[in-house]
Formats: C-alpha cells, sequence, structure tokens
C-alpha cells in the first residue's frame, strides 16, 4: 500500500467515487492551490471497492454544493495539528446557485451577466434541477 504523508492542518475529501477524483479536483481548481495538494487514485476501499481522495494542506474550505452535486458519498475530514477534529457528510444541495447553466438558450440568465442562474431540485435520483427564472429542467453533469 502507498503511503502518503498525513496533512497536519486541513482537509481530506474522502469516499470519493473511483473517477471522481480528478473531475473534482479540476472542478475546485485545485491546479491553482497555493499550499500542497494530493490526489489519490484508486485506493483500495472496504465501502467502495475503489475510491479517490484528495488532501488539501491549508485549506478548510471548500464548496460543499459543488462536492454533493459530483458525488453525494462524499465525506470531508478537517485535520488540525494531525488530528481529525470534524467530519463532514456532503448532500444534494436542494438549492444552486451559479454552478448550472440553463440549458435553455432564451433563458435571461444566459444573455444577462448580472443574472445568477438559480436553481431548485425537483429529482435527487436524476439530479435535475428547475430554473427559477425560466423553468426550464436542466440536469446537473459533472
Ligand atoms: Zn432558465
Amino acid at each position: 500500500m502507498l503511503e502518503v504523508k498525513q496533512i497536519q492542518n486541513g482537509i481530506v475529501i474522502d469516499h470519493i467515487k473511483s473517477g471522481n477524483g480528478l473531475k473534482i479536483f479540476n472542478k475546485l481548481q485545485l491546479y491553482k492551490a497555493e499550499s500542497p495538494v494530493v490526489l489519490l487514485i484508486n485506493v483500495e476501499s472496504k465501502l467502495l471497492g475503489k475510491k479517490d481522495i484528495i488532501k488539501i494542506e491549508n485549506t478548510f474550505d471548500v464548496d460543499l454544493n459543488l462536492l454533493g452535486l459530483i458525488d453525494e458519498n462524499i465525506s470531508i475530514n478537517f485535520i488540525k495539528d494531525g488530528r481529525v477534529i470534524d467530519k463532514k457528510k456532503v448532500i444534494i444541495p436542494e438549492r444552486v446557485t451559479g454552478l448550472i447553466t440553463c440549458k435553455n438558450p432564451r433563458c435571461i440568465t444566459n444573455s444577462d451577466d448580472y443574472m445568477q442562474p438559480t436553481f431548485t431540485l425537483i429529482s435527487k435520483e436524476k439530479l435535475e434541477y428547475k430554473c427559477n427564472f425560466c423553468d426550464e429542467i436542466t440536469k446537473y453533469k459533472i
């Protein structure tokens, strides 16, 4: 088993479905991070068979809504002085602002730069959201 140094302060995004690690890495724009970031792919997991893990040093702030949209099984460990001080599970957000674009080309959120698209969850199973401006149904895709 590959050993990676434990982080001292920061967060560990765990139980990422194998294959989603890189997508999350890109979505969170972790390539721009100034502190060390570790992306582990295909780690053995009792729960999932294989999983991905992301460790971010010196960061405590991640977009839980975005993570919930990508993969609802993710758990986040907050690490301080080398110990886990808090754990959070992500959930599929009921309301989403900005992370999705409305698929209706005539929707005002697609033509007006000042309008933030906002959506309301209508189906958890299918990850379908209804646009609050034009009622168009948009499915979230990573
Ligand atoms: Zn719309």
